[in-house]
């Protein structure tokens, strides 16, 4: 098993600069899971190089609320520095710690272009593909109430809908090479009347791409309580081709590598018998 989706820092925190010490830790809980691989995945919203970029997204979302709160969620974020990171993930990989580099990228609705050029000087092993943010709603921010009153007035299915569009676009852009947390829409577990409808469209957007789509158990430590993604769009994926990582997104030691049997049993469920595996943003194939 492998874990590709791990952070260092938990929201709102500081960034208190990655030590290898840190990074052996983190190969230490996975390897007590069962995962023999590990991809380190900071997102790019946390550091000041993507301040530089792509500040001021939220300025197009005529809501002023939303655009003042992720003014100020993004403030708090964007402050490590991303050469950093690089480099102690390089050095940790250089002592021989089974460990690759990669980032969370978020999508940046006309602006992946400028995204692609700040990457395409780093050494980067994977990336992975989100979607958090419609306009300036970063809807899967559950401990934020003017978040979650969003959710209160919105049409849900609506949601449904430019949650999708913003995974198709991603997936168009072939900007990254995972769909993380494939349908992250469903975190709080409202759900539309025929979700399949959507899975459809998820599933056809990673088909239509070279992404391959991560599963992930970080959703059974969300209110939906359910992986990423449902079983029905996994199914889906697997019938397809669709290569498969797993993960995690711990943001904290303690949940790396967290049930990771679990998504186990789930892949031998849906009869998937091969991870996808990445190097220098290559995809390779892990046998089961
Ligand atoms: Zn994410
Ligand atoms: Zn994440």
């Amino acid at each position: 098993m492998i874990d590709y989706h791990l952070h260092l820092w938990p929201h709102g925190s500081r960034d208190i600069p990655p030590t290898v010490e840190q990074l052996a830790l983190y190969c230490e809980k996975a390897q007590a899971n069962g995962v023999t691989e590990i991809a380190i995945t900071e997102h790019l919203f946390r550091f000041v190089q993507a301040d530089r970029a792509l500040s001021g997204f939220w300025n197009n979302d005529s809501n002023r609320d939303l655009a003042h709160q992720m003014e100020k969620y993004w403030s708090e974020h964007a402050r490590a520095d991303l050469d950093t990171y690089v480099e102690c993930v390089l050095q940790a990989k250089r002592a021989g710690l089974p460990i690759i580099l990669g980032l969370e990228v978020d999508y940046y609705r006309d602006q992946m272009d400028k995204v692609s050029e700040l990457l395409s000087d780093y050494p980067f092993d994977v990336l992975l593909g989100s979607v958090h943010w419609l306009g300036a709603w970063g809807f899967d921010d559950i401990s934020c109430d003017i978040v979650m009153d969003e959710w209160e007035v919105r049409d849900i299915e609506k949601v449904w809908d430019d949650y999708t569009i913003s995974i198709e676009e991603l997936a168009q852009s072939q900007v990254c090479d995972v769909l993380a947390h494939p349908d992250l829409v469903k975190i709080t577990g409202r759900f539309p009347r025929v979700p399949e409808e959507f899975y459809d469209r998820m599933a056809a957007a990673a088909i239509s791409s070279t992404m391959v789509a991560e599963l992930s158990s970080a959703g059974w430590r969300k209110p939906v309580a359910e992986q990423y993604p449902n079983y029905y769009l996994l199914k889906r994926f697997v019938e397809a081709g669709v290569g498969i990582t797993t993960a995690s997104d711990a943001h904290k030691v303690n949940d790396v590598s967290d049930n990771a049997n679990k998504l186990k049993g789930l892949l031998d469920s849906v009869g998937c018998e091969v991870l996808t595996g990445f190097r220098s943003r290559k995809s390779y194939e892990i046998k089961l």
